[in-house]
């Protein structure tokens, strides 16, 4: 008899973007004259900048050549990756990397789902509410959670630590232990950050309690103020508590490429059953070449094109247009009356839905009064209840279009 994974009968529908979808296309069918805006999904809208189309060019043609054809590469990534990555991305920041630390990936959210892999099925978890709902699925999937508790929106055994405007978006460390730690920095949702002092609080809750904690740095591109960290490590003492993934598809379009990497340094120690130190970078090591073959070339070379400085000035010109569109959809709400946060540091902007709605009520009033579609922030855990996301990923005609209209809806 072939019996399943019960825990995934313990996932709630992933409602959000399919309920978004349907009422989306029932709008459209019933009002066939009006033209909807998205805001809603986290896509990039630019296309890959030249000097990457470049780099992935020639790589296309060296395939095709039996002189510099390549077969299976090295599962963590080719050492000219891998070399970029720690002088760009960490030594720039004052962080030593070891290029062994890093693992190319397609995603971070494999690498983000896949973590757990090494990490004991007891291991208690906490994740900042509202967040990327990947980290508590996985979780779910893996057995780490109780049961959903419909009334509360929680899942057991898990600890929803709030990230709202009553705590100023700064996660509290919890009063209990817990083992995993999620965060993610710059959020999406929220587009907020943390100082490198409130980060250290968190590093230092780990070293006390002996914790990881999962640093998700998918948008640390978009961080435009010089005094916040782009990464966990620019706090002292960070590896030894912190695993951190990293992503090329919103810092250089590579959504449909697909390219990422996660760090994990080598003095970053588990514990096994008889509370022997392991060492993670290890474990992950054994994992990823067990159960991937890595990247291709050919997207590898497309990823190093964008530490060239070529690269990066182009890359940068992207993620400017996303922030201008950004400070369009922050300064039009806030003339129109809202309560914004965020899109400072992030392309994501958090609104407060005005006094009364839920937030999918206020998905369906801008639906109906402005022809625009974002993300009710209910949809990324209980406490985005009362909030609702934009996003700055579309192209700049459109967000002032719907600014415009927004602007004209009454609240
Ligand atoms: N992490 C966060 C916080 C995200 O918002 C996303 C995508 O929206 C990802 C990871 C996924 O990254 P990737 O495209 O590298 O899988």
């Amino acid at each position: 008899m072939i019996r399943i994974n019960d825990n995934y009968l313990n996932l709630q529908d992933s409602y959000l973007f399919s309920t978004i979808a349907k009422k989306v296309a029932e709008f459209s069918k019933n009002n066939p004259d009006k033209r909807i805006i998205k805001l809603g999904i986290g896509d990039v809208t630019r296309p890959i900048v030249p000097k990457v189309i470049e780099a992935m060019h020639k790589a296309v043609d060296e395939m095709g050549n039996p002189e510099t054809f390549k077969g299976y590469g090295p599962e963590q990534g080719y050492e000219f990756l891998r070399e970029k990555i720690v002088k760009y991305d960490f030594e720039s920041r004052g962080v030593n990397i070891d290029p062994e630390e890093i693992f190319v990936s397609d995603g971070a959210k494999s690498d983000c789902g896949n973590i757990g892999d090494i990490l004991d099925i007891g291991n208690k978890v906490a994740i900042t509410d509202p967040v990327y709902p990947v980290y508590l699925d996985t979780n779910v999937m893996a057995g780490r959670s109780g049961t959903y508790n419909k009334e509360t929106g929680m899942y057991e055994n898990i600890v929803y630590i709030p990230v709202t405007s009553k705590n100023n978006f700064i996660p509290e460390c919890p009063k209990e232990k817990v083992d995993m730690i999620y965060l993610c920095l710059p959020n999406n949702p929220t587009g907020t950050t943390l100082t490198k002092e409130e980060l250290k609080k968190w590093v230092d809750y780990a070293k006390e309690n002996n914790s990881i904690i999962l640093f998700d740095a998918a948008y640390e591109k978009f961080i435009h103020n010089d005094k916040l960290p782009h990464s966990i490590y620019e706090v002292e003492g960070a590896k030894e508590v912190a695993i951190e993934f990293r992503s090329f598809s919103k810092t250089a379009g590579f959504t449909g490429v697909r390219c990422a990497y996660t760090v994990v340094p080598k003095v970053l120690m588990g514990y096994d059953k008889q509370g022997n130190k392991v060492s993670l970078n290890k474990l992950w090591n054994r994992r990823h070449s067990t159960k991937t073959n890595g990247v291709s070339y050919i997207v590898q070379r497309a990823a190093e094109a964008v530490y060239s400085d070529e690269g990066q000035k182009q890359i940068m010109e992207n993620i400017e247009y996303y922030m201008e569109n950004a400070r369009i959809i922050k300064n039009g709400l806030k003339e129109a009356g809202y309560t914004v946060f965020g899109g400072e540091d992030s392309p994501y902007v958090w609104l407060k839905v005005p006094e009364g709605l839920t937030s999918w009520e206020f998905f369906d009033k801008l639906l109906e009064e402005a022809n625009v579609v974002g993300t009710p922030g209910s949809g990324f855990g209980p406490s985005g209840e009362g909030y609702f996301r934009l996003t700055a990923f579309g192209t700049k005609e459109n967000t002032v279009e719907a600014i415009e209209r927004i602007k004209k809806m009454k609240i």
